[in-house]
């Protein structure tokens, strides 16, 4: 059972590439698409679609933006709910 590094898609049959670091670390490529896009390509793996990082990364971006309007509904709310009982609010245009 190893997790690719790239893509994290977990394998069980004894398939693709482990590559020892002089630090230590052991990094697992399911296949040769994975070494080449993070080893030669250099790409982000945040930015492949196919990468579970993309989704993970999706979904944080996702519910930030979620959040970020949920905030601006709320505080819409808040100046509707003051010019119906009278107060005015001076407001600069
Ligand atoms: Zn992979």
């Amino acid at each position: 059972m190893a997790k690719c590094v790239f893509c994290g898609r977990e394998q069980d049959d004894y398939k693709g590439t482990f590559l020892m670091k002089n630090d230590g670390t052991i990094n697992y490529y399911c296949s040769n698409k994975c070494q080449k896009n993070h080893l030669k390509l250099k790409r982000d793996r945040r930015k492949i679609k196919w990468t579970e990082a993309f989704y993970k990364a999706r979904d944080k971006r996702i519910t930030k933006e979620r959040e970020r309007v949920e905030k601006v509904r709320a505080k819409k709310a808040e100046r509707s709910k003051d010019s119906d009982t009278g107060q005015k609010s001076a407001k600069k245009f």
